[in-house]
């Protein structure tokens, strides 16, 4: 296996520290709202990898964080709790914010067939531990008091550069540091490990410390996680691109100065999805969730085969146009399933299956090339030497690390979501009929089409049939 190590900035040979078990952290959500389409893409990454690796033979510890803890946005106009903004944008909690969105992500994962890590630690969960590593790293050295607050010392560190790769004006604060902390610190890039003295009325929730009440800064909770869960050695650590610095840079900071040795050997980064006009982010600009998709009729798994076309290391623009053609493509290859589900024949040709797995290993073990592993998937249902049955094996074997559902007969499961939305565009089209405007009416019966919705117009009103892989359905 071969993964690009943001590290090194190389593709190295992957070699765990112990063989046997693969220890993996992956930096996990902020629960302050709904993950969008662009977070979605980094986990379908996350979960590719760890299939993957258990795909060619490993065992895989997993271990992911759900950041609870408010962290002051520095780049919001009110510097305030990310946790707080929250809950009085929807007059609940912070508990029932954190809650409320914990679960709305793991259904996201769920549509998308993204298996939910086995460990998952809540940030608010483990403060004593990132007590007990800032104590030490007081007492080495490599962390100060100024102003009530603890800070590191970057100075201290060894390589602080090393996985940015940049020199430290090339580089900005980062957006989650209070920046009116600025002050404080010895050296900008310093970060806080525990904050007492910042706007404690934006905080909140607050805990004793030896240093006063107060709460944790971010970038701890990643490494107080990873070691208790993983103990002193990771082996991959992944993220998104904007990871890097600060989150991953920090991580690796207090980690190694409170550990005393090198901490993880393997960073991998999923570059970001982009909306045409720009960046997607939570706080600013287009937000697309996958509920949304689902609303406008696509099938999140769609939306997964969308990001298995191109590469983790690319960044992807999204666009509705491109979507639609992922979503055909993906239909078009679960109806050629299909038919080959219903004419099983002949004898698995143990051969033929082994030289197709290894196209597909040798594709995923490539840093993780999924376009080259679809193209495998391909070639099976193309080669007319197979006969059906090893063709089956096959493709239940592909999706064992696709996980595109390639078998299953999709039962026409119609959210409410899905009934409304079909019944507005009906009445939309009703409307363009009435107003002589055939093109539109067209068109909406049309992009309907593509979504596997027909309509059917009989004397007086709108009928709709909806045609899907495995049974055709009249609803
Ligand atoms: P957050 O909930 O903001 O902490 O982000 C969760 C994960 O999504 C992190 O691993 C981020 O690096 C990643 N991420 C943030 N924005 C994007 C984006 N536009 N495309 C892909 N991944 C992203
Ligand atoms: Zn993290």
């Amino acid at each position: 296996m071969r993964l690009y190590n943001t590290l090194t900035k190389k593709i190295e040979k992957f070699e765990p520290y112990d063989k046997n078990e693969v220890k993996m952290y992956t930096c996990g959500p902020t629960v302050y709202h709904y993950a969008h389409i662009g977070n979605l893409r980094t986990y379908i990454f996350e979960d590719i990898l760890e299939k993957t690796l258990e795909y060619i033979g490993y065992n895989v510890k997993r271990v992911m964080n759900i950041t609870d803890v408010g962290h002051l946005s520095g780049d919001s106009d009110t510097g305030e709790d990310k946790m707080l903004q929250g809950a009085k944008r929807e007059n609940k909690t912070v508990e029932e914010i954190a809650h409320y969105y914990t679960n709305a992500f793991f259904k996201d994962l769920e549509k998308l067939n993204i298996r939910k890590p086995k460990y998952i630690e809540k940030a608010s969960e483990l403060i004593d531990m990132y007590i007990e590593i800032i104590k030490k790293l007081l007492e080495d050295g490599y962390a100060y008091i100024s102003n009530g607050n603890v800070y590191f010392d970057i100075s201290k560190a060894q390589n602080y550069y090393l996985l940015s790769g940049k020199k430290p004006d090339e580089l900005i604060i980062g957006a989650r540091e209070d920046v009116n902390l600025d002050e404080s610190k010895k050296n900008p890039h310093d970060f806080g490990l525990w904050f007492t003295t910042s706007k404690f009325e934006n905080q909140a929730m607050q805990w004793d410390s030896p240093w006063g009440r107060g709460y944790p800064g971010w970038h701890i909770e990643c490494s107080g996680i990873a070691i208790k869960h993983l103990g002193e050695y990771l082996d991959i650590h992944c993220g998104g691109v904007d990871n890097i610095f600060p989150h991953h840079t920090n991580e690796i900071a207090q980690s190694e100065a409170y550990l005393g040795h090198k901490w993880c050997k393997y960073w991998l980064h999923g570059e970001h999805l982009n909306v045409e006009t720009g960046k997607m982010s939570k706080s600013t600009g287009e937000f697309l969730t996958l509920s949304l998709l689902e609303k406008k009729g696509y099938d999140p798994l769609a939306y997964r085969f969308f990001c298995l076309q191109s590469h983790y290391r690319n960044q992807l623009v999204f666009s509705y146009e491109s979507l639609d053609m992922a979503a055909n493509a993906y239909q078009k290859l679960l109806n050629r399933i299909k038919q080959i589900k219903e004419s099983k024949d002949g004898e698995v040709n143990k051969k033929q299956i082994i030289k197709y797995q290894e196209a597909f290993k040798k594709g995923l073990e490539n840093d993780l090339n999924t376009s080259t592993a679809l193209t495998v998937l391909y070639d099976v249902l193309k080669d007319q030497e197979l006969n059906n049955n090893t063709k089956l094996y096959l493709i239940k074997d592909f999706d064992k690390v696709l996980s595109l559902d390639l078998l299953k007969d999709k039962e026409v499961e119609i959210s409410d979501e899905m009934i409304k939305y079909i019944e507005k565009m009906i009445e939309k089209r009703k409307e363009a009929k009435k107003n002589k405007d055939y093109e539109l009416a067209d068109k909406i019966r049309d992009e309907l089409k593509e979504k596997g919705i027909i309509l059917k117009d009989g004397r007086d009103e709108t009928t709709y049939e909806i045609k899907k892989i495995g049974e055709d359905k009249n609803v």
